[in-house]
């Protein structure tokens, strides 16, 4: 069906054009809101202004995507079936995307496929973040490096990057292909990248407090730095991150000597002296981060490992990020300072200069003047002494304002059952979870949300049309009868 008429005014509500400088609490409709502005935020805006992918692949040699294909959505599922599936990835959703970016094969090498075409008209909608576009990237420390190759952090649909606005970091290998960037840059490009939206539907600095469920969608409590909002909106899309940082339960954890994150330790360690005392608890990405820093400004690390870790090595489970870290083992030319914190950590004494490693040990207590106890299944109680401590234990998505109608947590602890191919929430129809706050941590393996989630979302109101259209039809057949 023609879907020219969906979203605007015409299908719910009236267009919402909020007064940034409100003082006054006032009330606005729109058919989507987006909440989080990080690199999924943004590409589902982008895609809500009517903008669609299709693919116009002709080269052969991408074997698994077939020519006929060229100039088709790249999520017609008529066109494409079950075909469209790649290597990596938690999601059918995001690995949709990313198969017509990236060949399967390892290393993965561009394709660039996708062309982004406009295609019907833009979704009414709106983006609330309490962060700039860029999402978590302007939380982070501003050198903190990517992981990734400074190129798999573009935004496909946007403006390509331009290697003169990134600081790149060639690897030892020489690959240019594999340079990374920090998170400074990347602040940068998706502010840049920004420019591409509408700038009077994004709203930074604004924190949503509060969503239930109302008859015709939801209603959002929005804090603003200059006046609160409530906005009404048919469609809920949580692109919210991973932002609350998951914490150990240790007595003086809130203490101004803790950090919960690389950026606050980093901010927290730049006021002690050199040769201070850090002890860093996690053994995930941030943890290296921060141990580096540490040793960068000359202080001493107290590192708590599990025995289970050293045991297992690549194949620890853990719920943060260390099973990455361990992937990055022997990756030297590529991943220098990690490697150099898995050696410090897996080393046969534990120790050097820099660095104690204490094997399954607990903290238990943080006195105020730094004095920590640490706990040991078997071996005696270690009393220490700490300027700081660094509690880098992973960081999980924060759905708490979601409320039903007790005002209970909505989607309660544990992960929230989403449907992988359109990023649904299991039996809410107009709420979804898209990118990193779905548990798969990478930019590259999420993207794809965004598209899975605006098809549906389309889909949706074309289906909604189509019911009012029958009603309109069974109405006018029964005033001919009369
Ligand atoms: C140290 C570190 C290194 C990383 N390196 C890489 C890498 O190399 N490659 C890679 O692909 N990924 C990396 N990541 C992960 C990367 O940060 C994510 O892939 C990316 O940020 C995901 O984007 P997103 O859009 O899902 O969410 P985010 O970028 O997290 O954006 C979500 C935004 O929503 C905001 N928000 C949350 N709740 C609310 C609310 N109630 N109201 C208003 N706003 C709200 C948040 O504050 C945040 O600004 C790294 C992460 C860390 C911590």
């Amino acid at each position: 069906m023609d879907i020219s008429n969906i979203g605007g005014s015409t299908a719910f509500g009236i267009q919402a054009t909020f007064d940034q400088n409100a003082t006054t609490e006032i009330i606005k409709n729109t058919t989507v809101t987006v909440v989080g502005s990080g690199a999924v935020g943004m590409l589902t805006m982008h895609l809500l202004q009517g903008n669609r992918f299709i693919s116009r692949c002709d080269d052969p040699s991408h074997a698994h995507i077939k020519t006929e294909h060229k100039n088709k959505s790249i999520y017609d599922r008529e066109a494409w079936g079950q075909e469209v599936t790649g290597a990596r990835g938690k999601t059918s959703a995001g690995q949709n995307l990313d198969v017509f970016r990236y060949t399967t094969t390892l290393p993965a090498e561009s394709l660039d496929c996708l062309s982004l075409v406009k295609d019907g008209p833009e979704v009414d909608c709106v983006m609330i973040s309490n962060n700039p576009p860029g999402g978590s990237w302007h939380k982070y420390d501003e050198d903190q490096k990517t992981i990734s190759p400074w190129s798999w952090m573009f935004l496909p649909g946007f403006p390509e990057g331009d290697q003169q606005d990134f600081n790149l970091f060639l690897p030892d290998s020489g690959r240019e292909d594999r340079m990374k960037t920090d998170a400074g840059s990347l602040r940068h490009y998706f502010q840049k990248c920004s420019q591409q939206l509408p700038t009077d539907k994004i709203f930074d600095n604004h924190q949503v407090t509060r969503a239930e469920i109302i008859p015709q969608g939801w209603k959002l409590t929005v804090q603003g730095l200059k006046g609160n909002m409530t906005v009404e909106t048919k469609f809920l899309v949580l692109a919210v991150g991973m932002t609350k940082p998951r914490e150990v339960g240790f007595e003086g954890e809130n203490s101004v000597r803790v950090s919960h994150s690389t950026a606050e330790a980093v901010e927290k360690m730049s006021k002690l002296d050199e040769q201070s005392e850090v002890l860093v608890v996690g053994t995930g990405l941030s943890a290296a981060d921060t141990i580096n820093r540490a040793w960068d400004a000359g202080m001493r690390v107290t590192h708590l490992v599990p025995e289970e870790l050293l045991q297992q090595r690549g194949r620890y489970k853990s719920r943060g990020s260390t099973a990455i870290l361990m992937s990055l083992s022997g990756r030297n030319s590529e991943y220098p300072q990690h490697c150099q914190v898995i050696d410090a950590m897996t080393n046969a004494s534990g120790q050097s200069d820099s660095y104690t490693r204490l094997t399954d040990y607990r903290l238990k207590k943080l006195s105020g003047d730094g004095t920590a106890s640490l706990m040991h299944d078997i071996n005696p109680t270690l009393i220490e002494q700490f300027d700081h401590v660094a509690v880098l234990c992973g960081s999980m998505p924060d759905f708490s304002f979601l409320r039903n109608e007790q005002d209970e947590e909505l989607l309660q602890t544990g992960k929230p059952i989403v449907d992988p191919g359109t990023m649904r929430i299991d039996g809410i129809s107009n709420l979804y979870i898209a990118g990193s706050c779905s548990g798969d941590p990478f930019q590259r393996f999420v993207l794809g949300h965004a598209v899975a989630v605006v098809e549906d979302i389309k889909e949706q109101l074309s289906s909604k049309l189509d019911e009012e259209l029958v009603v309109d039809a069974v109405m006018d057949l029964k005033m001919e009868l009369i």
